[in-house]
């Protein structure tokens, strides 16, 4: 059995990560772009970390595979990896070889803007094979070929563009060549970081259901970030909301979706209309996100909070388990007063939405 099937079988933890904290810069100065995360990854799910833009999900993201670039430090927390084999490994504390062997065969990254991460002056298919023969040694150059060209074919690009050069290609082929060169090694996880921000609609929705016909096929674990709340809530199996570096929710995407427990999330649903039911008005959420170097006290989301209560300017909340095993970083939940019925609703099919999800418990069928 291959290291990704054995990894799909139960959805066992494939990443824990604990009290991470990453600032940009040093001394008083310095600004604290993610406080004290707390993440897991399964086996085969797909976990969506959104956000804001500056709510530090590819911060995050950046520092659990240690792809964080200077100014950004790691200050503190552990990001536990569950091999396939062998004991976990804290990233944060692994030497360069083992990140070598880590990255890419078992946690590959799929970055925003394809223009960029490919090289421009080299043809697709010499960047497909160039990963191979650096990962697996004992290839010929004609089996790394074939699979360049199997990998380009699974990706709904015909082999013969192995010759082409990015800027021959579509923006929707750019981004699949990424996608091709992130599953070239079967990793066990693919971190997607605004994989089809820059893409058409349309592009975007073919490429996404093509990742997930694969994800069922391959069996990857997926964290994909972005800010797109009503896009997880289509693809995610559960959802984390980041807001200015603190993870302030999470819960299996249904129950994120039928009822969201803290007031940014609602917000965050109120910001997009959905597609069946009956028309309601779209709220949003007022006012912008905090600047990082200038936080308000207590509640990060005070300013713009519609429940705002007095103890919230002055008092950070911790992730507080509310009704239903449900976790939320907001008082509201803190038992001692009566929660608005907007934040309080049944949990979906009684799932317990605070613990992590079970691989595909919360997915839609689209
Ligand atoms: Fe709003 Fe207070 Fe909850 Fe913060 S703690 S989200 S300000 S109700």
């Amino acid at each position: 059995m291959s290291a990704v099937a054995e990894a799909a079988v139960v959805g066992r933890p494939l990443i824990e990560v604990r009290g991470l904290r990453v600032d940009y810069g040093i001394g008083p100065d310095a600004v604290h772009a993610v406080v004290d995360a707390d993440l897991t990854l399964l086996s085969g799910q797909v976990l969506g970390l959104a956000g804001e833009s500056g709510s530090g999900k590819s911060t995050l993201a950046h520092a659990m595979t240690r792809l964080l670039r200077p100014p950004g430090i790691i200050t503190g927390g552990e990001v536990r990896y569950h091999r396939p084999r062998g004991q976990p490994v804290d990233l944060l504390a692994a030497g360069e070889e083992d990140m070598r062997a880590v990255r890419w065969s078992q946690i590959s990254v799929v970055l925003q803007s394809a223009m960029h991460a490919l090289n421009p002056v080299l043809p697709v298919g010499v960047q497909l094979t160039d990963v191979l023969r650096a990962h697996v040694p004992g290839m010929d150059r004609a089996a790394r070929r074939a699979r360049a060209a199997s990998l380009l074919d699974m990706v709904g690009i015909p082999a013969g563009r192995l010759d082409s050069y990015p800027h021959q290609l579509s923006g929707g082929m750019r981004q699949r060549v990424m996608i091709a060169m992130a599953l070239a090694l079967e990793p066990q996880i693919v971190i997607m970081d605004e994989p089809t921000t820059a893409l058409d609609v349309v592009t975007q929705r073919e490429i996404l259901e093509e990742l997930m016909e694969l994800r069922e096929r391959l069996g990857f674990a997926v964290l994909f970030i972005t800010h797109d709340l009503s896009l997880l809530v289509e693809i995610a199996d559960s959802i984390a909301v980041m807001y200015a570096g603190r993870l302030v929710e999470q819960a299996t995407a249904e129950a994120l979706y039928q009822a969201p427990r803290h007031p940014y999330t609602l917000g965050l649903l109120h910001s997009f209309p959905a597609l069946h039911g009956p028309r309601k008005q779209m709220t949003g959420i007022p006012g912008s996100p905090p600047d990082l170097r200038a936080l308000p006290d207590g509640c990060v989301f005070h300013p713009r909070c519609p429940y705002v209560m007095d103890r919230c300017v002055t008092q950070s909340p911790p992730l507080l388990v509310g009704a239903g095993r449900r976790v939320a970083a907001c008082w509201l939940h803190d038992g001692t007063g009566p929660v608005p019925a907007e934040l309080a609703k049944a949990e979906p099919g009684g799932s317990q939405a605070g613990a992590p999800a079970a691989a595909g418990a919360g997915r839609k069928q689209s």
